[in-house]
């Protein structure tokens, strides 16, 4: 496979829990299949070291700005979006495969975001509960202009974080 950030070929690797594809010539971001990510993105979880040193050759440039094509469907583009509610860490996601891609240095700042699964999804589920059940329902209350700002709202959240988006999770249902 072609490395979707800097166009090199990368290699598989095998590690303890996850089979990944690495840009070990290039840039170091790494590529991950639907799945795998979820299994190495805990503290508690075992990361083989060469994954969460991953770093870029200095003679490889990359333009973060650029979106990038899924390296299993090339047709596909990935969407950017953060991987977490707490919106530090912004990461390509296939929606064809659901595969992953991500910078040098990125699995370890995931890592450091949550202690547990449980963790993660009590943040998110605390998130959407104050975006959906308090501005937005205060919005909506305000008359069919704001209760349409609103709805554009809700939608784009879902965007922006996607993995956590609970749907029907709402007082005012799915959207
Ligand atoms: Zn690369
Ligand atoms: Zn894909």
């Amino acid at each position: 496979m072609i490395c979707p950030a800097c166009g090199s070929e990368l290699r598989e690797m095998k590690t303890e829990s996850v089979v990944v594809d690495v840009c070990d010539g290039g840039c170091g971001g790494i590529w991950f299949d639907r799945f795998e990510l979820q299994r190495v993105d805990e503290p508690h979880e075992a990361a083989c070291p060469v994954l969460l040193a991953s770093e870029g050759s200095p003679h490889v440039e990359v333009d973060h700005g650029r979106r990038r094509n899924c390296p299993r469907c090339p047709d596909t583009v990935m969407m950017r979006h953060f991987f977490s509610v707490k919106q530090q860490v912004e990461v390509d996601q296939c929606p064809g495969c659901g595969g992953y891609w991500l910078d040098p240095g990125e699995l370890a700042l995931i890592r450091s975001e949550y202690g547990s699964e449980e963790e993660r999804r009590v943040a998110a589920r605390e998130y959407f509960k104050d975006i959906f059940g308090h501005e937005l329902a205060a919005m909506r209350a305000e008359g069919s202009e704001k209760a349409e700002r609103a709805w554009r709202i809700a939608r784009m959240f879902r965007y922006i974080c996607p993995s956590h988006y609970i749907p029907g999770d709402q007082p005012w249902g799915a959207f």
